[in-house]
């Protein structure tokens, strides 16, 4: 096969604060492979977990450069051994998961299904998603509220608190969303923004402002004390950050209610069904969320929406230039199409 990359940088129409930092554009790589005339397309995007840990778009294609010729020397069919190069290449996890993507894109392409119809699910194409309001002022919180309502049928809120600036900025923000949208559920993301102590005096006050769960409360590293948490807290409690790959989930599943997968963090469609496996096996509830990904990204995790709980992938809504087009929205819903592989293609209009 051949496989090729290409850089763009996509723009957020509202640029998103959490507890790390503030996001307003991203440069991501589109990744190709090609064989027998089909082409498979994947997206890395880089993120990072802590303030300190970052890498660039620049890094990751330099990377992956060094290990193309390793890779070109099979078939998309021969993923075994691709899986193989791709790990012990030790490849950040955005890299595997846009090659990963590639080869299922380019065997749905080559079989001539969509990938939730290669994989046997329900023909039940729309999933309701969350949409994110990013750390701000009380106002700043309610007008952002107010363009998601306006832009499309809102279903759940997901509120990143964990600010600077201390939970009584957090609890601020709450109440003026509460005030302004008094009925619609919100789930809350702190980002790992908080101590234990702020996170046990957080979960117990909003449990009675509708929230559904409580998203990484904790900071990377402090994992030590979820058992504490978890004991404690009245709202489930669900790892990001904390949580990688399949393996993390055994070590962390006592302490916890959910996981959020990310296909950028497992590497891979391969390894989000892994995970989705492990997860239930462990009694553990699963959502699906994104990092600054376009359209393809969150179209591949939204062809494994059927076995998700809750789904938070909305960072393509607030792109103002996706190139891509694949999944739509359909009455406030993401809504899959019905063309083989992922069902991305260029957006008209970029
Ligand atoms: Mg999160």
């Amino acid at each position: 096969m051949r496989l090729t990359i290409q850089p763009f940088t996509v723009h957020k129409r509202f640029p998103l604060t959490i507890s790390r930092g503030t996001t307003a554009k991203n440069t991501n790589l589109w990744i190709k492979i090609e064989a027998e005339e089909i082409e498979g397309w994947g997206e890395a995007s880089p993120f990072s977990v802590t303030k300190k840990s970052s890498i660039n778009s620049e890094k990751l294609k330099q990377e992956l450069i060094k290990i193309i010729p390793n890779l070109e020397k099979y078939h998309p069919l021969q993923r075994q051994e691709i899986e193989s190069i791709l790990l012990e290449s030790k490849l950040n996890s955005s890299l595997r998961a846009a090659i990963d993507t590639a080869l299922y894109d380019w065997l749905g392409k080559k079989v001539n299904l969509p990938l939730w119809k290669l994989w046997g699910l329900k023909d039940d194409r729309c999933f309701s998603t969350s949409v994110t309001i990013g750390i701000s002022s009380p106002e700043k919180a309610v007008e952002r509220v107010r363009n998601w309502l306006n832009f499309m049928d809102v279903k759940l809120l997901k509120i990143k608190l964990g600010s600077p600036e201390g939970i009584e900025a957090d609890k601020a923000m709450i109440l003026a969303i509460r005030e302004a949208t008094p009925h619609l559920p919100l789930t809350v993301d702190a980002n790992g923004g908080w101590t234990l102590k702020e996170a046990i005096v957080m979960s117990d006050w909003l449990a009675k402002q509708n929230v559904k769960y409580l998203e990484q409360p904790l900071k990377v590293g402090d994992e030590g004390n979820l058992p504490q948490l978890y004991q404690r807290s009245p709202l489930p409690i669900f790892v990001d950050e904390s949580c990688f790959q399949s393996e993390d989930i055994i070590k962390l599943s006592p302490y916890i209610h959910g996981i959020n997968i990310k296909l950028m963090k497992a590497g891979g469609l391969s390894e989000v069904m892994r995970m989705i496996a492990v997860a239930k096996t462990c009694k553990l509830q699963v959502m699906y969320g994104c990092y600054s990904d376009s359209s393809l990204a969150n179209t591949a995790m939204t062809h494994l929406a059927a076995y998700a709980d809750y789904l938070d992938l909305d960072s393509h809504l607030n792109l103002i230039d996706d190139p891509f087009q694949g999944v739509s929205l359909k009455e406030g819903k993401l809504s899959l199409n019905n063309l083989a592989g992922l069902g991305i293609e260029m957006r008209q209009e970029a």
